[in-house]
């Protein structure tokens, strides 16, 4: 045995060399001294093993340096004399000190299975996996739900209404009875001076659990049934076991079929006991000292452990922050990316254009717009391509600055490409390029000639102001497909100057031959990742991303923290603002009535049929229904259309076509139509189901109706009674501007609804939400200073932030949705 001692001698004289930062040997000290204990059988005793024994949950790696020198000082003394060797074999004392040793340090690492921690059994591991938790990291960091505010042990008959208790009783009877689809345990347990009734639903074999007459400890919310307490779908326990006694707060996990909250919690508290000292710092000391936030496994045991509720939330805060951070920083530097790039063509609209461009519109240009544009042309003169959300109600006119940009680019030798989220609007985009290029534009009477060209797949427009032609072309779905490879052979030889189509252009392998803008609308549907995927299209295209859903603070530094943000803030003159009702179903017959005097006075109308989430084709049959019952019903002598996402194009075209040329005077219409279609002779929107969709959608929608100097109408159906549904439509009747609009559908629905985390390309969020503006800016700043001191996260106290980024941003790509 004397050789192994030269070893551990030598070991720990180079942890002390090296500043006990634990890198003498490979896996970390005391997993090297613990083996050592073992091997050679020191018993337990001995002050080596009981230095060891001393050390805290986390092992060596969570003491401070002090004390680590302390602890290598106390070892090398330990073994100074020598250290006794293994006693005769039948003893089971090494057995024994590497138990006593492993409950306070369980071997593995943070990505180690959760069988390293021996007490999770096999089935409740994959019950785990389904939540997504795999390794003892996962578990760790599998934040509770919500937590039982836990007041104690009552008498059964002195429990409050509503909170989590825990009673101790017998059991006085047991049964099982089935309630409609649901099958229900019913128990009732006595104390002294009362008793309690008990419920569990589906968990038949509760029953065979309960013994009668046998001592029991249950704990769950109590509720009041037909005036009587009763507690509902308890946990129950031995009375004697120690847990039941502490009152508290307990953790409540999100949880899977048969997986108890109590399996969790252990697997959780074993996890927090053997491994939360090895859990690395990922923020810099600075910058928990400047927020106030507890240290990471302070945070862990508190957020899964919490003594308060205050300590719940500060843990909670710390990481959300992190989260944060971790987004920021990644956001931050896509940013700082993409400014680095200096690989965007220049692009420049000379004076002379410009002008003749403006003074050919058949309006004159708002000041926003103006604005806009300078601030749009500016960009796309640098080198550095342009990322900007060009932001602006429905009907703020964003189309002219794109076009304007577009305009640009074709003049300066480059491609655009202008794209929609549907192919109506793609080719409404398409017929406005026209409009606005060249007004002169006959297309042979047949409007059909747009969609069908000659062959060559793009259509050669002659606009006033400028010398050169400007060939257009317009690339969607429906096409044939010699039409199809007709335009994009025209697109990717160069001989095309500007495209339309739908986001479908980034996914179906077009190739531009010099893409110089590219103008996505509507990006709402367009997040992060599906931008970056554009990029890399076309080398270093200027960006223009256009919406008409505001977009509140918190997500233009999150989702769209990559952007530079233009708002159109100005209407053109002479729009009123839409004057909007609720319609409650006695009330449906006015609206009726009214939608028919517009329609004598020569408006428009359109009716949109109630959201139908099950399938396209459900929605498309509720829609014909709706339109058969009103042509019959109620609006027999008016010219109805009808328009559903499952009609070929060429019909939707058509009906598009007669309700803007005036030949039908009630447009009934899905929801697919929602963004963008434009006839200024419509005057009034009915809603059906109007509940049943969100307020910047509903805002949209009655976008349709504010474009002219007429006065518009929305009416809102809904035989809705619930609260919620009458407060959002009330908001609809007395709120005009979409940006406050989007603010109140984000505090109401939520950002899960507004814009999806997974649609937006971001990671996924565990602990922060996207409503909190002041941590998001606290954690935009931070990861704004930092990238600037250190760019690529190399300083060593960034080492753990810069494993953090790569783990929340590892494999968020973003589809086109
Ligand atoms: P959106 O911002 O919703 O995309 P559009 O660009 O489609 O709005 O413009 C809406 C309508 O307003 C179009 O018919 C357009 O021709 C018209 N328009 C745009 N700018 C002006 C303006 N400055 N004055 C009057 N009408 C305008
Ligand atoms: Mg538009």
């Amino acid at each position: 045995m004397a050789a192994p001692i030269e070893g551990l001698r030598k070991v720990l004289e180079l942890e002390r060399k090296k500043r006990y930062s634990d890198n003498a040997v490979i896996g970390g000290l005391d997993r090297y001294l613990l083996n050592f204990a073992q091997e050679t059988g020191i018993p337990p005793s001995h002050r080596f093993v009981e230095v060891l024994k001393a050390l805290p949950p986390g092992g060596y790696r969570a003491l401070h340096v002090v004390q680590r020198e302390r602890v290598v000082e106390e070892l090398l003394k330990a073994a100074s004399n020598g250290l006794p060797s293994r006693p005769p074999a039948t003893s089971d004392e090494p057995a024994k000190a590497r138990a006593v040793a492993e409950s306070s340090l369980v071997p593995g690492t943070l990505e180690s299975p959760l069988s390293v921690l021996k007490v999770v059994p096999r089935p409740s591991q994959a019950r785990l996996a389904k939540l997504g938790v795999n390794t003892v990291r996962d578990l760790l960091y599998y934040f509770p739900r919500d937590y039982e505010d836990y007041l104690g042990i009552r008498p059964v008959d002195g429990v409050e209404v509503d909170r989590i208790q825990t009673v101790v009783g017998d059991v006085f009877s047991v049964g099982r009875r089935t309630a409609g689809p649901r099958r229900v345990t019913e128990a009732v347990v006595s104390g002294p001076t009362g008793s309690l009734r008990v419920v569990w639903w589906n968990a038949p074999w509760i029953a065979s659990r309960l013994r009668q007459g046998a001592r029991i400890a249950l704990t769950g919310r109590v509720s009041a049934f037909k005036g009587r307490p009763q507690m509902d779908q308890p946990e129950f326990a031995d009375p004697d076991d120690e847990t039941v006694k502490k009152a508290g707060l307990r953790a409540v996990y999100g949880s899977t079929e048969g997986l108890r909250q109590r399996d969790i919690r252990a697997a959780v508290l074993r996890a927090l006991d053997g491994f939360q000292g090895r859990v690395p710092e990922t923020l810099p000391d600075s910058i928990m000292k400047e927020h106030q936030l507890p240290r990471i496994h302070e945070a862990l045991r508190a957020i899964h452990l919490p003594k308060s509720g205050e300590e719940a939330d500060r843990a909670r805060r710390r990481f959300a922050f992190e989260e944060l951070l971790a987004i920021e920083v990644g956001v931050v530097r896509r940013r700082q990316e993409w400014q680095a790039d200096a690989g965007a063509p220049v692009i420049e609209l000379s004076r002379d254009v410009r002008e003749g461009f403006v003074a050919s519109l058949p309006f004159d240009l708002t000041t926003a717009q103006r604005r806009a544009i300078s601030q749009v042309l500016d960009d796309v003169r640098s080198e550095v391509p342009m990322n900007r959300l060009l932001e602006g109600d429905v009907g703020s006119g964003k189309t002219v600055v794109a076009t304007a940009a577009l305009l640009a680019a074709v003049v300066s030798g480059f491609q655009g490409a202008l794209m929609a989220p549907t192919e109506i609007l793609a080719e409404q985009h398409f017929r406005t390029l026209i409009r606005l290029l060249d007004p002169t534009f006959d297309p042979d009477g047949e409007e059909e000639a747009l969609f069908r060209e000659t062959g060559s797949g793009f259509l050669v427009l002659r606009p006033g102001f400028m010398e050169r032609p400007v060939k257009v072309a317009l690339l969607k779905g429906s096409l044939k497909t010699a039409e199809k490879s007709a335009a994009q052979e025209a697109i990717s030889n160069g001989e095309v100057d500007i495209v339309a189509g739908t986001h479908a252009l980034l996914q179906e392998g077009v190739g531009f031959e010099r893409l110089g803008l590219a103008v996505v609308d509507e990006q709402h549907r367009f997040g992060v990742g599906q931008r970056a995927a554009l990029r890399e299209k076309g080398g270093s295209p200027h960006m223009l991303v256009m919406t008409a859903t505001p977009i509140p603070r918190t997500l233009q530094l999150t989702v769209f923290g990559d952007l530079d943000i233009t708002v159109l803030d100005e209407m053109p003159p002479g729009r009123p603002v839409v004057k909007t009702w609720r319609v409650t179903p006695p009330q449906r017959a006015q609206s009726y009535e009214f939608l028919r005097k517009k329609a004598r006075e020569g408006r428009q109308a359109y009716v949109i049929c109630p959201l139908v989430e099950e399938s396209e084709a459900v929605a498309a049959k509720a829609a014909v229904q709706e339109y058969e019952r009103l042509s019959r019903e109620v609006f027999p002598n008016l010219r109805l259309g009808l328009l559903h996402g499952r009609m070929a194009p060429s019909e939707k075209e058509a009906t598009m076509r007669s309700f803007r040329d005036g030949e039908l005077d009630v447009l009934v219409s899905t929801a697919v139509v929602e963004v963008g279609v434009d006839v200024p002779n419509a005057t009034v929107i009915l809603i059906e189901g109007a509940d049943r969709f969100g307020l910047a959608q509903l805002h949209q929608f009655r976008g349709r109706v504010r474009r002219s100097s007429e006065q518009a109408y929305c009416f809102l159906l809904s035989d809705s009674t619930s609260e919620e549904a009458l407060e959002r439509l009330l908001i609809m009747e007395t709120v005009s501007d979409g940006f406050e609009l989007a603010e109140q559908d984000l505090r109401l629905r939520g950002p899960g609804e507004y814009f999806g985390t997974r649609q937006s390309g971001l990671p996924e969020l565990r602990v922060a939400k996207l409503t909190d503006v002041d941590l998001i800016d606290k954690a935009r700043t931070e990861a704004t200073r930092i990238l600037e001191a250190d760019g690529q996260l190399e300083r060593p106290e960034h080492a753990a932030l810069r494993a953090e980024v790569a783990r929340k941003w590892d494999g968020v790509t973003g589809e086109v949705s």
